[in-house]
């Protein structure tokens, strides 16, 4: 009897591993049509400075719109993209894309300081990576300061030397260059000390409930104390609240990013937001006064 539930059990996990299995050579096989269909789209989150009450930069994030499956997430696509190989070419179009849409926005009269694209680690380490930056830079005519690059811990703690021979490149270039999810890998600040980083995003892992939880609190706090002792600018992801932006600013926080401004938004939207935000802003400060 246990033997046979034992089988049909091994049995069971079996054809649900082969149909997960299925399922990510389906989404493999449908991305790397993808680009040749024209399915992806940049959506840009803004990112405000605290000081001035303006948008300081946009984020861009992918989006798949695939024809049958409809909106794929990136939480899903990601992923399969980097193990697949197929990140550096999307992750190619997305740096093109972000550089030429900042350059569009420009031409309209709609000036945005920076766009912020994130980096695979596999895009990272692929030899002529930041000749690539600049060979994008040039066509798009955008000085490189306009450029922020997203990389995780995990990117970082690969390879360090060649990883800092990279970090150096981009630098002279003059890209900028921050590390996103900060606080959900294991490097420290110490750490980080060794690489030309002007910036960090503090995972929105650690502003869920920040009003009432200490030890998320402390982290954060820890975070943009010492983030300022080492002259890093310091992005909080994943504001949703009035009550975590009050908390943030207390601590001295330049900038956040989150919902309760704006969520992701395709590029015709961004005068509008960006517009709404100022105003958002002004009233906030004249409500402090
Ligand atoms: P990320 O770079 O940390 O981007 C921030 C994510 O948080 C985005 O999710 C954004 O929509 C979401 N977010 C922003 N504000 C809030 C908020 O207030 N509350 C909550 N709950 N979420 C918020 P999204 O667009 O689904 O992207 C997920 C991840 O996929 C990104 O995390 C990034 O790691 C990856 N990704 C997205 N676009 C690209 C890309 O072009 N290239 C690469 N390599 N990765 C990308
Ligand atoms: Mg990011
Ligand atoms: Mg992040
Ligand atoms: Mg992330």
């Amino acid at each position: 009897q246990a033997k046979r539930s034992g089988k049909n059990t091994y049995r069971l996990f079996d054809v649900s591993m082969n149909d997960d299995m299925r399922q990510r050579m389906r989404i493999e096989n449908a991305l790397r049509q993808a680009l040749a269909r024209d399915e992806f789209t940049l959506h840009y989150q803004p990112q405000v400075d605290l000081h001035s009450g303006e948008v300081s930069g946009v984020e861009a994030l992918l989006r798949w719109t695939h024809p049958e499956l409809g909106a794929v997430s990136p939480q899903f696509f990601i992923p399969v993209a980097e193990e697949s190989g197929l990140i550096l070419q999307i992750g190619d179009w997305v740096l093109r894309e972000a550089c030429l849409q900042l350059a569009r926005w420009r031409a309209d009269g709609v000036f945005i300081q920076r766009v912020a694209i994130n980096v695979s680690a596999n895009q990272f380490a692929r030899r002529g990576f930041s000749e690539r930056v600049a060979q994008v830079l040039r066509e798009s005519v955008l000085d490189p300061a306009s450029l922020e690059l997203e990389l995780t811990e995990t990117v970082l703690m690969n390879q360090p030397r060649e990883t800092v021979t990279t970090l150096r490149a981009l630098k002279t270039i003059g890209v900028q260059l921050a590390v996103d999810d900060f606080g959900t890998g294991y490097s420290s600040l110490s750490y980080l000390r060794r690489f030309p980083i002007g910036r960090l995003k503090i995972d929105k892992s650690f502003l869920v409930d920040i009003e009432r939880d200490r030890d998320n609190a402390a982290i954060a706090q820890a975070v943009m104390a010492m983030a300022e002792t080492m002259g890093l600018e310091v992005t909080a992801e994943g504001v949703e609240r009035h009550s975590q932006l009050e908390l943030l600013r207390a601590h001295h926080c330049s900038e956040v990013q989150g919902f309760l401004f704006s969520r992701p938004v395709a590029p015709a939207s961004i005068p509008e937001v960006c517009q709404a935000i100022r105003i958002m802003a002004a009233t906030a400060s004249e409500e402090l006064e």
